[in-house]
């Protein structure tokens, strides 16, 4: 008998859920950046906030949720909303943007519809 085989026939442990979760919600962008491979045809959809609470709902033990992968998250026209879910549900959300669907209206505009 191996040693790994020995390990295997007493793992008994549990692994802990994990807090932390990547979501995409987008795979798409508003630009067009040379080599980008969501630029070059990779980009799709949005997640709609649906399928994002279907998710969510699935994981109580979140605590940190990331909203970003390859995609502009903005461009999700649900992302606010996404935020504010997870927010609600004491989940620390962050993101990452290239800023261009960022503009003071636009904060402004979300910032009265989550109050
Ligand atoms: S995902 Fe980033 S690098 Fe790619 S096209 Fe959009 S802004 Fe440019």
């Amino acid at each position: 008998m191996t040693n790994s085989a020995v390990i295997n026939e007493n793992m008994s442990f549990r692994l802990p859920q994990p807090i932390m979760l990547w979501m995409e919600p987008s795979a798409s962008c508003n630009l067009d950046c040379p080599g980008c491979p969501t630029a070059a045809g990779r980009g799709g959809g949005v997640m709609h906030l649906e399928d994002f609470i279907h998710v969510i709902d699935q994981t109580p033990w979140l605590r940190f949720l990331n909203l970003w992968h390859r995609g502009e998250p903005l461009v999700a026209p649900d992302f606010p909303d996404m935020v504010a879910e997870a927010s609600r549900r004491g989940i620390w959300t962050q993101t990452y943007t290239n800023g261009l669907l960022l503009s003071k209206n636009n904060l402004a505009e979300r910032r009265r519809k989550h109050r």
